[in-house]
């Protein structure tokens, strides 16, 4: 396993999914197909649009057949990809754009298809969100299939591995990993992709480390090279020297021990040991992800967010394709709550049905609840559906980036009309149905008392109310030292809406990053967070130290952190008290 003749090296690529795993490269040859362009006649045109056709027939069946396959070996939860791959095949921007490119430019079908698919990149290329804009490498897989079923090659699979490899490709459509067999292939490294593409996610929810986003691994690599892939840091050792294997097979042998460890807690209440119980739920962004929410113990979804539904595609999902979407997430997670969020875009650029025009600053532009009440008929119907779904479990909405009182109103009698057409209509829906917001501006946090005698909850969202409060775009890497969720605006803010919701007697969450880090919890819990929604592997994390720190320890320590100036002061004092109390739920 140790190289003796190559050089150790190590790459730093994006942390996609935890884990470490030692084995072997096995490079596995994802190459593109390549096209030639030709011209047609105008007496070829019904050939080549036939021919384009013929392609989108067969890729059909292949994915149909795929799906069969996929629902065997893996379970009808991850089928939610291939379903992805049949609605792109069916967009109508990919087919009648194919189509018109071979009447309007008289070139070949699969030239057709290139351009088009080069239209289709240049649309997700601006869009700022990160996962939409993952979405596009879907459509490329999907273009691939067309093209391979079009000059008759075979859509390959991923090679045929013997002993555990870790396959190193440039890029892994989320396919190529249901089809994985985890005996065999224990990692996975590529060239391309994001945290939040599609692979990543199914990766993680598979639970195979993964780190993608290395840009140029495929070419330093070849068969059979010895590999370490640490999934929790982004990190891949080509090469690895004695005392670099040594180390990552103690890491290894300490961070599945800890894995198992923590899963036992899955079953232990979630309360301090002062019989105090915070709820501790899991965020959601596929159907997929409900399995591992469960298995680490997590009581409910306390933010589905819904965006996933309305992505790379052109016209909007229709209320029974979402109403069926809604009702197996709630399906997958009864008897535990699902708490589901209004959709959260920006406008036009991921769903040009809606017509919106361009933002020179998208962020505070018509986004999430803005945008739902400029397009009510949008919003009503995403309503009924939710509406409708809510007899399937129990179901909680929420509406994102409430700024305030008149747009949690002018929701709210939306959400009316939705319930008085569904009445009119005979159709059943839970009449007890809870509405809350999202806390995520400033100005929300400032008014959180006016706010809370209108809804049922609140869910604070950290991701964006640092990012409104400090100024400091989210995404921006360069600016990332400023975003400091221990700043004390952010943490005054924390403590202001939890007291205005106690107030009011209603409950408060938080459904952020910051509610799954687990040096936080104290605070938190101080501050009277009734409920914590995290990405599922930090549920277990987060409840070690939950079971161990009273509520009134952590209504001392929370009070102590408010009294410091800056987030560096508040830091240290964390890491010489908390990290210290709790050394070993920490490991
Ligand atoms: C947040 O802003 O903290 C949040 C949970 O919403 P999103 O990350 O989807 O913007
Ligand atoms: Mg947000």
């Amino acid at each position: 396993m140790v190289s003796e003749k190559s050089e150790q090296r190590i790459f730093q690529g994006i942390a996609a999914s935890p884990g470490i795993v030692i084995g072997e490269v096995r490079v596995a040859d994802r190459s593109r197909v390549v096209v030639v362009e030709s011209s047609v006649s105008d007496d070829e045109i019904p050939a080549e649009i036939g021919r384009f056709h013929e392609a989108l027939r067969r890729t059909k069946e292949d994915l149909l057949a795929l799906k069969e396959q996929i629902s065997r070996t893996r379970g009808a939860e991850h089928l939610y990809v291939i379903d992805t791959h049949l609605m792109i095949l069916e967009d109508a921007m990919l087919t009648s754009g194919t189509i018109g490119c071979i009447e309007r430019e008289k070139v070949n079908a699969e030239a057709a298809l290139k351009r088009t698919l080069r239209k289709f990149k240049e649309f997700f290329e601006g869009i700022e969100d990160e996962y939409l804009r993952e979405r596009s490498s879907d459509v490329e897989t999907v273009v691939e299939r067309i093209l391979r079923n079009m000059l008759g090659k075979r859509h390959e699979l991923l090679p045929e591995t013997e002993g555990r490899v870790v396959i190193v490709a440039h890029d892994l459509s989320p396919a190529d990993i249901l089809q994985i067999d985890k005996e065999k292939v224990i990692g996975f490294v590529t060239d391309l992709g994001g945290r939040t593409s599609h692979t990543a996610i199914v990766a993680r929810s598979l639970e195979i480390p993964a780190v993608v986003g290395l840009e140029r691994i495929t070419g330093e690599v070849s068969d059979g090279d010895p590999v370490i892939v640490d999934g929790a840091k982004g990190l891949v050792i080509l090469n690895p020297d004695t005392e670099t294997f040594r180390d990552y097979l103690r890491n290894k042998q300490f961070y599945e021990y800890r894995e198992r460890e923590l899963l036992k807690l899955r079953d232990l209440p979630s309360e301090t040991p002062d019989g105090h119980r915070v709820l501790l739920k899991g965020n959601v962004e596929f159907l997929e992800e409900v399995p591992s929410i469960r298995k680490h113990g997590g009581e409910g979804i306390g933010l589905y967010r819904t965006e996933m539904l309305f992505l790379g595609r052109t016209a909007v999902p229709d209320e029974e394709e979402q109403f069926r979407a809604y009702v197996e997430v709630i399906r997958r997670m009864a008897p535990y709550p699902v708490t589901i969020r209004t959709l959260d875009v920006g406008g036009d650029k991921f769903v040009s049905d809606l017509n919106l025009e361009d933002e020179l600053n998208p962020a505070m532009g018509l986004r999430a609840i803005r945008l739902s009440l400029r397009c009510p008929d949008l919003f009503k119907t995403q309503l009924r559906a939710i509406l409708r779904a809510s007899v399937e479990g129990k179901v909680k909405v929420f509406f994102p980036m409430i700024s305030g009182v008149g747009e949690i109103r002018a929701a709210k009698s939306l959400f009316e009309e939705a319930k008085e057409e569904l009445r009119r209509a005979s159709v059943p829906f839970d009449e007890n149905i809870e509405i809350g917001i999202m806390i995520e501006t400033p100005s929300a946090v400032i008014i959180a008392d006016l706010l809370a005698r209108e809804v049922d909850f609140f869910s604070v969202g950290t991701n964006d109310l640092i990012q409104y409060s400090l100024a400091i775009d989210r995404t921006n890497e360069h600016l990332s030292h400023l975003y400091e969720p221990l700043h004390p605006a952010v943490l005054r803010s924390l403590k202001m809406v939890a007291d205005a919701a106690h107030a009011a007697g209603i409950s408060v969450c938080m459904c952020g990053e910051m509610a799954g880090e687990p040096t936080y919890l104290p605070i938190l819990l101080g501050f009277g967070y009734d409920e914590l929604s995290m990405n599922a592997v930090s549920i277990p994390k987060v409840k070690k130290i939950l079971r161990r720190c009273s509520k009134s320890e952590a209504e001392v320590l929370a009070a102590k952190v408010l009294s410091f100036c800056t987030a560096d002061e508040v830091e240290s004092y964390l890491q010489s008290r908390i990290a210290t109390r709790f050394s070993e739920s920490f490991d």
